[in-house]
């Protein structure tokens, strides 16, 4: 049976309106809205909308997707987000849960292990709680998303083609989601990979609407989590220049802004001196992209995944095929890996194949 809520998270994931899907598969727009009502299609109205959305047929038969809630999202930047990126975004984490479950039936990934820290009100304590249940010290996290992936967070990528969306997160079925939005760079990802982090085990419980607080205790958290403070206040020198500041985001892994506000939260930096630093980074170009930029991070348990795949002549168009999907909408949350070029590292917690 065709099912009409394929055809709307199909068309939202294109970031088409109903309007717009009607007139690139040459159907009246009265006919779309039926048709996203229940009303069932004949074969080549779907072969229409198959190719328009760039779906295959197959897609638009089965059961309802798990949609993800909107609400249980947290999207930062909401107010400058437009609906229909917002709708893409919302619409690549049902997607996502379609290859996540897919992943799980086939693979034993790590149970997750987050400490619940919905307690917690001084992110600066928050931060240092969950760094101690992982056993981290004060040492600088040199992967942020492999922390993530031993810990059992079922982490994606995806490559919405705008600055409006970061990220978002949300527990399910008693695992916890991260979709990371890689249009950003490496450091922005790093870090909100942490401020979401925080939404996972400070706002467990709370509603699902993130209030602008719970925003800035995420970020908050994010900062402290990444830079902690016994490691930075031991390192940085009593005046720091902005070439200090520089070499400093390097270690700690995040953007030199956030460095900069880290520096002066942490009272290493005047108010004066702060602003001064800010403006001397956005006058050599930081506010508008990460130079001296790091490596991007990427998913350990996908290259694994892909790599086993690989070996046994699997692709990801292969995936695709067993789940309906298109291949780029696989691509898009697996952080670009391929299976040939792919090197796994051993995943400390273990990844196993179950076949
Ligand atoms: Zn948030």
């Amino acid at each position: 049976m065709f099912n009409s809520k394929r055809l709307g998270l199909a068309r939202k994931r294109r970031g088409l309106t109903a309007k717009g899907l009607a007139e690139l598969a040459g159907l009246s727009e009265v006919t779309l809205y039926r048709l996203e009502s229940g009303e069932k299609p004949d074969d080549l109205t779907i072969e229409l909308l198959a190719k328009a959305l760039k779906y295959p047929v197959d897609f638009f038969f089965g059961d309802d997707p798990e949609e993800v809630d909107t609400a249980a999202v947290s999207f930062r930047s909401l107010t400058k987000m437009k609906a229909k990126e917002r709708d893409a975004a919302v619409a690549a984490g049902a997607i996502g849960l379609q290859l996540s479950d897919w992943l799980e039936r086939e693979f034993s990934l790590p149970d997750p292990n987050l400490a619940d820290l919905s307690y917690e009100t001084d992110m600066e304590t928050a931060a240092r709680l969950m760094r101690q249940y992982w056993g981290l010290g004060e040492r600088p996290v040199t992967n942020m998303l492999g922390l993530l992936e031993v810990h059992g967070v079922r982490v994606f990528s995806m490559s919405e083609n705008t600055a409006s969306v970061d990220a978002f997160s949300f527990w399910r079925g008693g695992k916890p989601y991260i979709f990371l939005n890689t249009f950003k760079s490496a450091e922005h990802s790093i870090f909100d990979a942490a401020h979401e982090l925080c939404h996972l085990v400070v706002h467990k419980h709370t509603s699902p609407q993130r209030s602008p607080v719970a925003e800035r205790e995420a970020n908050a958290f994010a900062s402290a989590f990444l830079m902690p403070t016994a490691d930075v206040r031991s390192r940085m020198t009593r005046f720091i220049s902005v070439d200090e500041i520089i070499r400093a985001k390097k270690r700690w892994r995040v953007s030199a802004m956030a460095m900069a506000y880290r520096l002066h939260t942490l009272e290493l930096l005047s108010d004066w001196r702060y602003k001064s630093a800010c403006i001397e980074l956005g006058r050599r170009g930081y506010r508008l992209e990460e130079k001296e930029g790091i490596e991007r991070e990427t998913s350990a348990v996908w290259k694994k995944v892909l790599t086993q795949l690989w070996s046994e002549k699997m692709t990801k168009s292969d995936i695709a095929k067993k789940l309906n999907l298109p291949t780029d909408e696989i691509e898009n949350l697996v952080w670009g890996l391929t299976g040939s070029t792919a090197r796994p590292e051993p995943i400390e917690g273990g990844l196993r194949a179950v076949k």
